[in-house]
């Protein structure tokens, strides 16, 4: 199932005010990219980098690519001159990173810390510790090419919504900690990226700023 035209009108018209809308394309072909792009949509969503760069080569430049999925080093120069958001920074190393290669593009990237809140084992994600040990550091504010907004987590994947609701709810605690001690009067850390196509209307109620919708939108995916 996917959307027609009329109906991602429809759809994204129906979220709440002030939420922001990624649409996960991973996967999926330009054309069908270019269908939701035509029907008023500007932000994307993928999760790896090769597949990001050939997009943005062949799409629109007004859109803006959100990178979600897992960084690796060595590919962080592809994105950089152009990347909008990444979502999933879950080391000291990538955040240093990151920043040499906006540097060498002249650019502010806008950037999410990704916390392990799932209850399943997962090789991503910073924990809480490991924030606030970014946070309490010298060097994280002597960082001058990116710029922390927020954020970021992804729910166990279960049929059980308490769980769901539960670790969104923590997420937004910590969140709303981390704002309050490191970011008083300092407006731009106010993203909380969280919620899929699964779990979405749980994240918003939890205090989302930031939805990452993929096949709600373009229909299943044939291969994640
Ligand atoms: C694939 C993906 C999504 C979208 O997943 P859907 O269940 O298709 O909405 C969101 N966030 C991340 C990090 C993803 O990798």
């Amino acid at each position: 199932m996917e959307l027609s035209d009329y109906d991602i009108r429809e759809f994204i018209s129906s979220l709440p005010k002030g939420i922001t809308l990624v649409a996960v394309s991973k996967t999926k072909p330009v054309e069908e990219i270019l269908r939701v792009y035509h029907a008023g949509h500007k932000i994307f969503g993928e999760n790896r980098v090769q597949e990001l760069s050939s997009k943005y080569e062949q799409l629109p430049k007004d859109i803006q690519w959100h990178q979600i999925g897992h960084l690796q080093s060595n590919k962080v120069k592809y994105i950089a001159p152009f990347v909008s958001m990444i979502h999933s920074i879950d080391s000291f190393k990538i955040l240093r990173i990151v920043e040499q290669e906006a540097k060498k593009s002249d650019r502010v990237i806008d950037i999410l810390l990704q916390v392990y809140i799932a209850e399943e084992e997962s090789k991503f994600g910073l924990d809480r510790d490991e924030v606030l040990e970014i946070l309490n550091s010298k060097e994280f504010y002597e960082l001058q090419n990116i710029r922390l907004r927020g954020l970021m987590g992804i729910a166990t994947y279960t049929e059980n919504r308490e769980q769901v609701r539960k670790e969104f709810r923590q997420l937004h605690e910590f969140f709303l900690k981390c704002k309050s001690e490191y970011f008083a009067g300092n407006s731009s850390f106010s993203e909380l990226s969280m919620g899929m196509s699964g779990d979405y209307q749980i994240a918003i109620e939890e205090g989302a700023t930031i939805i990452r919708l993929g096949s709600i939108i373009f229909g299943e995916r044939n291969y994640l």
